[in-house]
């Protein structure tokens, strides 16, 4: 656990007692302040209560006497509207923060004195996940203490502290930001920052996707001059963010998948390349690095490439990590294969850009899609539609999707996840096509039929484990 001492002998208020949240009482509580604490769910406010917390609805605060407000990430802090208590800590002039914040008081990033240690901090759209846990793979093999956390696995105040000697390995933070973590973290100033790409997200949580970028953007600024700042630059607005860096910071480094940079590392014909002064030298062929299909998946491996660079001096190095990567779990994640049926457990993908990425990977479909609808629904889709032999369709989103599938692909009404890997793994097993592959990567957040996408992904691969291994004579 890192220890937030910034509060010793004052209050803290912690709104929100999922898992930041109670990280963020435990830490608080170490570093000897007062923490009250709320929670709508009485679950939650019995953690924070054994954690250490005083539990107190929030309407009976003591503003007066409140040093600061840790929101959790969830709480809506702008959008659609700032949450009641948001309302009433700005009345107060209390100032809002996260746990993230939290940590950023406590280590300095770039030092190599006690209580210092680089930070790498990753947001953007899609792939921060498989960046952020490929980039903490590949200084753990170049024998550093990477230290992975924040909106993945531990929140970031569940780390180690940084090792305090020269005996032990160098400590490397590397956290995964969402855009509600960034919005609550205006000290954090990460040594290197990535932004990995740009499409519309949670705009119900950001108003705009203006917004929405301004705040991913609001990262790369945090870096100081002595950091890097690294930004896929496939999309407009990567594109234009990269445009706007224009050399008055830290250095900026392009990352592309498809073209060619004179400066930058890029990925073109399954290879990676890292290009200086105009010349490129070839880093990594794809074909050696089976857990990272997809162009995506270069795209995640060219922006943990770049990323890992500073720390890590001889390149081919880098590449033997990306290589032995083993992946995550439900992100293009093959979960069984029955004859010559694959299975795909691709539930993070929880928009349609995400689905876009699986849906280009495989010629011959059987996909499973819907749950909680995004704004635009699967018309981006489209130009994958011929690849799709039938779309099974679950959850709330189930007949918006079918109006948009209506004439162009063949789809069934399943409902449920059960039902649809019944009928999606009977038709791939009896279709003629030479690889089918049945593949779950829903479009949608899972919040109407599921706690989580993880949880969604591990029920899919239990119905895949427990389907009949004869599907040919099951169907
Ligand atoms: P995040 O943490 O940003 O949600 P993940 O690494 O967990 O990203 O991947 C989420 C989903 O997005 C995966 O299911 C995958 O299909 C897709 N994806 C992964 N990397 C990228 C990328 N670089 N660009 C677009 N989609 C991606």
């Amino acid at each position: 656990m890192i220890i937030s001492r910034a509060f010793a002998g004052r209050t803290v208020a912690i709104f929100g007692l999922a898992r930041t949240g109670l990280g963020a009482v435990k830490s608080l509580r170490a570093g000897g302040a007062r923490v009250i604490a709320w929670d709508d769910n009485s679950g939650a406010r019995e953690e924070g209560h054994m954690a250490g917390a005083e539990i107190l609805p929030w309407r009976e605060w003591a503003w007066e006497e409140i040093a600061a407000l840790v929101l959790s990430p969830g709480v809506p802090l702008t959008h659609p509207k700032p949450h009641g208590v948001v309302i009433h800590a700005a009345d107060a002039k209390v100032p809002v923060i996260g746990d993230v914040e939290l940590f950023a008081r406590e280590i300095r990033p770039d030092g190599d004195v006690p209580g210092s240690a680089p930070v790498i901090a990753i947001t953007g759209t899609n792939g921060k996940s498989t960046t952020t846990a490929l980039i903490g793979h590949i200084l753990s093999c170049a024998g550093f203490d990477a230290q992975v956390g924040g909106n993945i696995g531990k929140s970031v105040l569940e780390l180690a502290p940084p090792s305090a000697d020269n005996k032990n390995a160098k400590t490397i933070y590397v956290l995964e930001m969402s855009s509600f973590q960034i919005d609550l973290t205006p000290g954090l100033r990460p040594d290197v920052a990535l932004l990995s790409n740009l499409t519309p997200d949670h705009i119900d949580r950001h108003g705009t996707m203006e917004n929405y970028a301004a705040i991913k953007q609001r990262l790369l600024k945090q870096v100081p001059k002595t950091g890097q700042v690294i930004v896929g630059v496939d999309d407009a607005y990567g594109a234009a963010i990269f445009s706007g860096l224009n050399g008055a910071g830290a250095v900026a480094w392009p990352v592309s998948v498809g073209k060619v940079l004179g400066r930058g590392v890029f990925a073109v014909d399954g290879a990676l390349y890292d290009a200086q002064n105009g010349r490129a030298a070839k880093v990594l062929d794809f074909a050696d690095a089976p857990r990272l299909p997809g162009t995506h998946n270069w795209q995640n491996a060219a922006l943990a490439f770049a990323a890992t660079k500073p720390f890590v001096q001889d390149t081919r190095a880098i590449a033997k990590a990306i290589a032995s990567f083993p992946g995550l779990a439900h992100r293009m994640e093959e979960v069984g294969s029955i004859g010559k049926t694959r299975f795909i457990n691709d539930s993070k993908a929880t928009n349609a850009d995400a689905t876009a990425r699986a849906l280009a990977c495989y010629p011959d479909i059987f996909w499973i899609a819907g749950g909680k609808a995004k704004e635009g629904g699967i018309e981006s889709l489209e130009e994958f539609f011929p690849r799709i032999r039938k779309a099974y369709l679950i959850g709330e989103a189930a007949h918006a999707f079918s109006r948009t599938l209506d004439g162009k692909v063949a789809y069934d009404l399943s409902g449920t996840l059960d039902a649809a890997v019944g009928s999606a793994a009977a038709d791939a097993g009896a279709s003629s096509v030479a690889a089918p592959v049945v593949l779950l990567s829903p479009a949608c957040a899972s919040y109407d039929q599921f706690k989580d996408f993880e949880q969604r992904g591990d029920v899919f691969r239990t119905l895949v484990a427990r389907l009949p291994r004869d599907m040919k004579a099951a169907s």
